[in-house]
């Protein structure tokens, strides 16, 4: 799904959130947002989802109007908001029509937890509940999926595995994806482009084009790692550089030692 974002403001109260962001998503693009917390990342995500309504500017979707919820996006939260009190696969239907049951064992299988479906959301791990989040997200068959810091709460190990799914899910099921998270690596490793939000506008926009899937040990991989990073703490280049041989300089002096 092709979205096309412009001069999109909103503001709570005398806040101003966002002030005029333009933004073009092509149709199957996966795009990461970074920025401080409370730069109106989640924000964002809300407008995109029709969950709120902008103050000015204009969605489309494909060309069309966003007014009211958006059908063709999915969210998925930092916390998987399963129901407690129905199984995996009841959570995974969940506003499915009937007739399309059968997606939600599909999409269990997706996520690799086809034999999961008569557990309690209860039994299972952090990890898990978010692959089952997945699957409820996969089942509709979204063009749009929005993932507003999906791993933030995973250890780094099944974090990484998780990276790897939504990955292959992505190139599987053809969605367009913007991910939030504060996670530069995580960022890099997904992401076609990289936007930075600021002060209610997209500050640094960052292409990456590195084959896939990326080797996170890779230097280019690491050097757009340390660009996100610098542009989200406010560091220049030239302090980065500065920094960067400063650390350096420190390691050399260890490995002497
Ligand atoms: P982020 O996801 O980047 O951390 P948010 O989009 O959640 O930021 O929030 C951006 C700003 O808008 C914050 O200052 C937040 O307090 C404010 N905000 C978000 N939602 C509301 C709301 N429903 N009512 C009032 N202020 C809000
Ligand atoms: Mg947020």
């Amino acid at each position: 799904m092709r979205v096309q974002i412009s001069g999109l403001a909103k503001r709570y109260d005398a806040r101003a959130v966002l002030r005029g962001i333009h933004l073009t998503i092509a149709s199957g693009e996966f795009v990461a947002i970074v920025g401080a917390s409370g730069s109106g990342k989640s924000t964002l995500l809300r407008l995109l989802a029709g969950l709120e309504t902008p103050d000015a500017g204009s969605i489309l979707l494909d060309g069309t109007p966003l007014r009211g919820l958006n059908r063709d996006a999915r969210v998925m939260f930092q916390d998987a908001r399963l129901l407690p009190w129905r199984r995996v696969i009841d959570n995974v239907r969940l506003g499915l029509d009937h007739a399309h049951d059968d997606r939600g064992a599909a999409a269990l299988r997706m996520v690799g937890l086809p034999d999961r479906d008569r557990d309690w959301p209860a039994i299972l791990s952090g990890g898990q509940r978010q692959r089952v989040a997945l699957a409820r997200a996969l089942a509709s068959n979204p063009r749009l999926m929005l993932l507003d810091e999906p791993l933030a709460s995973l250890d780094a190990l099944t974090r990484i595995e998780m990276q790897r799914l939504i990955e292959s899910l992505w190139i599987e099921n053809d969605f367009s994806a913007v991910l939030v998270t504060h996670d530069c690596a995580e960022a890099v490793a997904l992401a076609d482009r990289v936007l930075m939000l600021e002060r209610g506008g997209i500050a640094m926009e960052l292409r990456v084009s590195l084959p896939r899937p990326r080797d996170r040990g890779d230097r280019q991989f690491g050097a757009l790692e340390g660009q996100v990073l610098n542009r989200i703490l406010g560091r220049d280049n030239a302090a980065a550089q500065l920094d960067n041989s400063e650390t350096n300089r420190m390691a050399r002096a260890r490995s002497a030692r």
